[in-house]
């Protein structure tokens, strides 16, 4: 059994924990090969590494710390396939969404390309008689990641580029369940000449997490995940003094108000709510039809196409499957606890996903793509997170009751609306309560250059990921009031500096 390493100091380097977890290939239900947890000790040695390398790089110019990034960008481009097969084979997912994921973490790395300017701060001539004043962004030290299954290359991604490029070092704690595809990404890294300790990846569990949150070398801790662990994360590395972002849970409602165009709407919804399995944050769990009429329409149509679809292996099967297995037998076991759980509720079970097989791959961990109408909002299937590719179908009578469930949700990542109004469009803009918000986009995820990040119990801290927000995040900035020369003299002020 191949037991997967740690990567420390660009070198690959096995971790000699006693603690292992198994790494399976979804779509057969085999394990593959087994992960070390790493110590206590191990994950300490890994932040002293990074703690040594900041001096360096930290004087480094941004220019040459962006070459690096550059270089990095053209390695994962060339090799884009391979990284796309290692995500595929561990997490399900299709191939081709694979390549998307990684598609959209190198937007990160475009923008982190960019940090010359995006970390040039700011400056004002004369600001008092011969003062003049400056902002330094300067870098905070070692930062560190922790990453959740579902997103292996997008999420850390997220993280370090911006992270590196802004002058800091890294230690990546990638989720157990799926690391290869991360610590191939850290081989490209130390490929493309990034100097060594710049960027390590220590796999492992809350052994782990929690030495990076109480360390006191480590400065910043960037965190995706559920919320539970989201809220440990960031009151636990706040507690010990750390700058912190986590990113939790999401039940994202997509509303379709009676002038949606239907044929937009179902083919939006198809791909929001069971691509991937229903495995991102960003899918569209709950679709609220405004009106019985777009309800019974939209569960003649979805009930169709969910008809149509392919469910397979993510890669070596032709043509390609529209969604994969769910990660782990726990997961899939999960989700079809929440499918008997919503028949018990009483909401109306349309298409059921359960006993679902697939020819060939009788040991994978499929859930079948399962729709349930008449869910009602006191159901614990329509208030918890399910991840999976199970979608609920809520009726409202009017658009004010679709935005009052939206905004008296738990959480608030993503939320969408279809129409064609513009009156009702920009009511939903203003007043619904998420972080990212569609209007005829079912899946409103920011491009790299703007910053990514729900409400409510989504989101625990005040800075969203990449963007202006990753900058702010992962700098401290400085602020310079100097006078130049030195010839005017004042007497002693014991007021309050003001312009005279
Ligand atoms: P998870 O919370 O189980 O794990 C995330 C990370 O935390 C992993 O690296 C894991 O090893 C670590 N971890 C798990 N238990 C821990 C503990 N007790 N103490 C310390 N660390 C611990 O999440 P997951 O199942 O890997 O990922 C799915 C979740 O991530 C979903 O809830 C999904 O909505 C969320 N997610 C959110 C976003 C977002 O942007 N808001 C993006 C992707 C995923």
């Amino acid at each position: 059994m191949k037991t997967l390493s740690n990567f420390i100091n660009n070198e690959a380097t096995l971790s000699q924990s006693s603690k292992k977890s198994p790494v399976y290939n979804p779509a057969t239900g085999e394990q593959i090969a087994e992960v070390a947890l790493s110590t206590a000790a191990e994950t300490q040695a890994a932040i002293g590494v990074a703690e040594a390398a900041f001096a360096e790089w930290s004087k480094t110019p941004a220019v040459i710390r962006a070459r690096v990034l550059f270089k990095f960008k053209a390695l994962v481009e060339d090799n884009r396939d391979k990284l796309a097969e290692l995500i595929s084979i561990e997490h399900g997912k299709v191939f081709s969404d694979a390549q998307g994921e990684i598609t959209r973490g190198l937007e990160v790395v475009e923008f982190a390309c960019g940090i010359p300017h995006a970390s040039k701060g700011e400056y004002s001539l004369n600001v008092g008689s011969g003062i003049d004043s400056n902002t330094l962004m300067q870098p905070l030290g070692v930062c560190a990641g922790i990453s959740p299954f579902n997103f292996p290359v997008m999420v850390p991604m997220w993280m370090f580029p911006v992270a590196i490029a802004c002058g800091n070092t890294f230690v990546m704690k990638p989720s157990e369940k799926d690391p290869s595809s991360t610590l191939y990404l850290a081989e490209l890294l130390a490929e493309a000449g990034l100097p060594a300790g710049v960027f390590n990846v220590v796999n492992g569990d809350k052994e782990s997490v929690d030495v990076l949150l109480t360390d006191p070398r480590v400065q910043a801790v960037s965190f995706v995940g559920s919320t539970p662990i989201a809220e440990y994360v960031y009151s636990t590395a706040s507690a010990n003094g750390k700058r912190a972002q986590a990113l939790g849970g999401a039940k994202n409602h997509m509303v379709i108000m009676p002038d949606a165009d239907p044929d937009q709407v179902v083919k939006s919804l198809m791909g929001a709510a069971y691509g991937s399995a229903g495995e991102r944050c960003m899918a569209i769990s709950v679709a609220v039809c405004v009106g019985d009429d777009v309800a019974d329409n939209l569960i003649t149509s979805l009930k169709d196409e969910i008809a149509q679809m392919k469910v397979g292996a993510g890669t070596g099967v032709t043509p390609e499957p529209h969604m994969g297995p769910v990660v782990t037998k726990a997961h899939q076991e999960k989700v079809l606890s929440y499918i008997d759980l919503g028949v018990k509720e009483g909401a109306d079970l349309v298409v059921d996903g359960r006993n679902f097989t697939v020819d060939g791959y009788e040991n994978g961990f499929f859930v079948g793509p399962t729709l349930f109408d008449k869910v009602t909002k006191n159901m614990r299937v329509y208030q918890e997170e399910i991840f999976g590719p199970v979608l609920c179908v809520v009726r409202a009578k009017d658009f004010d009751e679709a935005l009052q469930l939206i905004n008296d949700h738990e959480f608030g990542n993503g939320t969408s609306i279809f129409t064609r109004d513009g009156d009702t469009a920009r009511q939903f803009e203003e007043n619904v309560k998420a972080g990212m918000v569609g209007v005829n986009v079912p899946i409103p995820v920011p491009m790299a250059f703007h910053c990514f990040g729900g409400w409510k119990r989504s989101i625990f801290g005040p800075l969203h990921m990449h963007g202006p927000d990753g900058v702010r995040f992962f700098t401290r900035m400085k602020t310079i009031t100097k006078r130049w020369p030195t010839g005017i003299r004042a007497g002693a002020d014991f007021n309050m500096p003001t312009m005279k």
